[in-house]
């Protein structure tokens, strides 16, 4: 038994024809929020997507996107997809093991409750967000779940840099573009 998440085919060939590096916050978010874009175009998961870069030099491990539909899988989020396989690349579950490079997880949303409960155990030590606050939730539908209201000082508490609002505005115009696709919103059973 196992279970395996995959990054569609047009993903694979765009990590391939990525610059080596990205120098500033925005040209990492830009590229981040292109993936959700063609997740979102391509029909092949959620409008969302995350990266993981080297913080110094802004080497791009990979850039990875939500596969919760098309993989059955409610656990399939882009940062879970995205820090695994970034895991999977460098052989290690640690990101931030000995004499490793820091690792930082680019994502153009705010994380779920799930999510943001995979970045301490990930080993990244930034976390930049394009689109942070609640306007997702309210723009999509997504139920983002019970995250912390001190989210940011709790990570900023075990040492993880939190940046959010990296082009905040570009961010949002795919989940608006989400909502008039009229697509499937996949929450699990959320009670009430
Ligand atoms: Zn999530």
């Amino acid at each position: 038994m196992k279970f395996e998440v995959t990054l569609p085919d047009w993903a694979i060939a765009e990590n391939q024809k990525l610059p080596d590096h990205f120098t500033t916050l925005e040209d990492r978010m830009a590229a981040v929020i292109r993936f959700a874009e063609l997740n979102l175009a391509n029909d092949t998961g959620g409008p969302f997507a995350a990266g993981v870069f080297e913080i110094q030099t802004g080497k791009c491990v990979i850039i990875g996107v939500n596969r919760v539909v098309p993989s059955s899988m409610s656990s399939a989020h882009a940062e879970i997809v995205t820090i695994t396989l970034a895991q999977q690349i460098l052989k290690t579950f640690d990101l931030g093991g000995p004499d490793m490079p820091e690792h930082q997880l680019v994502v153009n949303a705010r994380p779920c409750a799930m999510c943001f409960g995979s970045i301490p155990w990930s080993g990244v030590r930034s976390v930049v967000v394009g689109a942070s606050g609640q306007q997702v939730e309210k723009i999509t539908g997504f139920d983002e779940g019970p995250i912390h209201p001190q989210w940011q000082q709790e990570l900023r508490n075990r040492g993880i840099e939190v940046v959010e609002d990296v082009l905040h505005d570009e961010a949002l115009k795919v989940f608006h573009r989400f909502h008039d696709t009229g697509q499937p919103i996949y929450n699990g059973r959320t009670g009430g």
